[in-house]
């Protein structure tokens, strides 16, 4: 919390910010956006440009979304380049020729390597990523949405106070919270979005 001595918003005041304050979709990458590499019945991220697939339907979700209103801002953790396993400016060509074929607002990634002590607050599940977006977006986290295929996504999503959306692909996980709602892929869940709305 930051302390300030300024004097509290009047209710009309209030309400104005409330009003400006925007909706977003948060989306995970590897499972949601693009196609993982699935190996011994676990994902993992695309090592290049070519091994980034997008799923089925997902430049028409983007779209669907975008007109909607809500922003898109994708979170990932990529702590394959924390731990040396491949280069920063790889992922970083990556997320340059995702925001070129989709409608992508912000892209925010964790590079730690996890299993620091204490955890940080960027790597999912903690939800710095999404607060970090949502300062810089004017984003109401109570409002937004937060879609992922791994327990981290979701408990990432109740930690920042979002709605959490799992895409369940079968894949050997233990989910820790539980989702407000599950479904099979991205196309479901922009349905239960836009029904919602
Ligand atoms: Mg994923």
């Amino acid at each position: 919390m930051v302390a300030t001595v300024s004097p509290s918003p009047s209710a009309t005041d209030q309400g104005s910010v409330a009003s400006a304050l925007r909706r977003a979709v948060f989306l995970d990458r590897d499972g949601v956006i693009n196609r993982p590499k699935v190996v011994a019945g676990k994902p993992y991220p695309p090592s290049s440009v070519a091994e980034f697939v997008l799923l089925p339907g997902v430049p028409e979700v983007c779209r669907q979304l975008k007109e909607a209103g809500f922003l898109l801002v994708v979170a990932t953790n990529q702590p394959d380049v924390g731990r040396g396993r491949f280069s920063q400016a790889v992922v970083e060509t990556i997320h340059t020729h995702m925001c070129q074929v989709l409608p992508i607002d912000r892209v925010e990634v964790c590079y730690d390597p996890g299993g620091t002590e204490p955890p940080s607050e960027f790597r999912k599940p903690r939800p710095g990523m999404l607060r970090r977006a949502a300062t810089a977006l004017n984003i109401d986290l109570s409002r937004s949405w937060m879609i992922g295929d791994r327990w981290r996504d979701i408990d990432c999503g109740h930690n920042a106070g979002c709605t959490t959306i799992f895409i369940d692909y079968g894949y050997n996980e233990h989910l820790h919270a539980k989702p407000h709602f599950r479904v099979p892929n991205l196309v479901e869940a922009a349905r239960i979005i836009l029904m919602r709305r």
